[in-house]
C-alpha cells in the first residue's frame, strides 16, 4: 500500500501537469516506485509532456468501464509508471468520473508512491481528485488571483480530510511585483515547501515531449523539483551553485592562484 499525492492549484495554467510529471520522473531517478494518475480528464495533457502520447487504452477506457486499469499503465522516462487519461473527445464523452475513486484504490495497491494531476477548479472532477489522494500539494504562482484560488482549495481539502502538505510556488522571479513567500504563508498558513523559478527549459522541455528534468536537469527548475523530491522521501540533496558562480570562482583562482 503506497502513499499518495493530489497536485491541485484552484487555478489553471500555474504548472500542476508540469510539476506532477516531472516530480514523478525524479523521485522514480531517486529510486523510488511511482505511478502518476492524470485525472485531468476534461484537459489531459500530462501525456504529451511525459512523451506518452496516443496510447490506445487509457484513463478514458478505464472510466467507461471498457479497460482494466493495469491496461493503462505504460511506463515512461525512469521508470515511471504513468496512467494517461487521453486526449481525444470521443473518449472523454464516454467516461463516467464517478468510477475514478476505484481507480485510485486499486493504482494505491501496487505503487509507493501515487501522484494525482488534479484538474483546475472546484467542480466534480477536481473534488474527485483532491478528496481521493491521503495529501495534498498546492501549486500556485506568485499572484493575487493564483494566491485566492489555492486558499479555496485548501479549505476544501481540509474539509474534505485531506492532509494539505504545503504549498509549492511556481514560476518565481520574474516578475518585481510577485508576492513574497512571507505573503503567501501570512494568507495560506501552511508551509512553502518549494519554490520553482521561472525557466524557459520548461516550455522548451515540453515541446520535445520530454521532462525538463531529464532533458535539462541541471536547469533551474529541475533542481528545484528534484530538491522537492528528495525532501519528500527524505533524502538529502543540495541544489548546486549556479554556473556562473562556479566560473567566477575559477576565474579567481586562476587569476590569484587562489583555491
Ligand atoms: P496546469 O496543469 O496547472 O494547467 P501546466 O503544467 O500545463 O499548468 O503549465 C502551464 C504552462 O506554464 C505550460 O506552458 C508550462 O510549460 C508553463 N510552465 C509551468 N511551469 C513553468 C516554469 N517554472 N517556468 C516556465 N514555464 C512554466
Ligand atoms: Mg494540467
Amino acid at each position: 500500500m503506497g502513499i499518495s499525492y493530489t497536485i491541485a492549484s484552484g487555478k489553471g495554467g500555474v504548472g500542476k501537469t508540469v510539476i506532477t510529471a516531472n516530480l514523478g520522473v525524479a523521485l522514480a531517478q531517486f529510486g523510488k516506485d511511482v505511478t502518476i494518475l492524470d485525472a485531468d480528464i476534461a484537459m489531459a495533457n500530462l501525456e504529451l509532456i511525459i512523451g506518452l502520447e496516443g496510447q490506445e487504452v487509457t484513463l478514458h477506457d478505464v472510466l467507461a468501464g471498457e479497460a482494466n486499469i493495469r491496461d493503462a499503465l505504460y511506463k515512461g522516462p525512469a521508470g515511471v509508471k504513468v496512467v494517461p487519461a487521453g486526449i481525444s473527445l470521443g473518449g472523454l464523452r464516454k467516461a463516467d468520473p464517478d468510477l475514478l475513486e476505484d481507480v485510485l484504490v486499486k493504482l494505491m495497491e501496487d505503487t509507493e508512491i501515487l501522484l494525482i494531476d488534479s484538474p483546475a477548479g472546484l467542480e466534480k472532477d477536481a473534488i474527485t481528485a483532491i478528496a481521493g489522494g491521503q495529501n495534498l500539494l498546492l501549486v500556485l504562482t506568485p499572484d493575487i488571483p493564483s494566491l485566492s484560488d489555492a486558499l479555496k482549495t485548501k479549505i476544501v481539502a481540509s474539509r474534505l480530510g485531506t492532509n494539505v502538505k504545503g504549498s509549492i510556488v511556481n514560476r518565481t522571479g520574474s516578475e518585481k511585483t510577485d508576492l513574497t513567500i512571507q505573503e503567501i504563508e501570512t494568507v495560506l498558513e501552511i508551509p512553502t515547501l518549494i519554490t520553482i523559478p521561472e525557466d524557459p527549459e520548461v516550455r522548451r522541455s515540453s515541446a520535445f515531449g520530454e521532462p525538463v528534468v531529464t532533458r535539462s536537469p541541471r536547469s533551474p527548475a529541475s533542481e528545484a523539483i528534484k530538491k522537492l523530491a528528495a525532501d519528500m522521501i527524505g533524502v538529502s540533496y543540495t541544489i548546486p551553485k549556479p554556473e556562473t558562480e562556479n566560473f567566477i570562482q575559477r576565474l579567481v583562482s586562476a587569476l590569484f592562484g587562489r583555491r
